[in-house]
């Protein structure tokens, strides 16, 4: 009962083969931003884009930046 799973919503039967392998997104500024899955890396790069570019990273860009670690 207690698996940790932020924003698990009905992740069953629709895996996208990426998401276990865990994610990178090389922003263009150098810094690797990396996640466990692509939902993470998209979030971590938003953040990221945010705090230290002062950029809104749209999820779909950060999607198209990343790729399998
Ligand atoms: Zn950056």
């Amino acid at each position: 009962m207690s698996n940790e799973q932020s924003g698990s919503r009905s992740g069953q039967g629709r895996r996208r083969p990426h998401d276990e392998a865990g994610q990178l997104i090389e922003c263009p500024c150098g810094t690797v931003l990396r996640g466990e899955s692509l939902d993470r890396v998209v979030a971590v790069a938003q953040s990221h884009a945010k705090a230290v570019h002062d950029m809104n990273l749209s999820s779909e860009q950060a999607e198209s930046m990343a790729r399998p670690s």
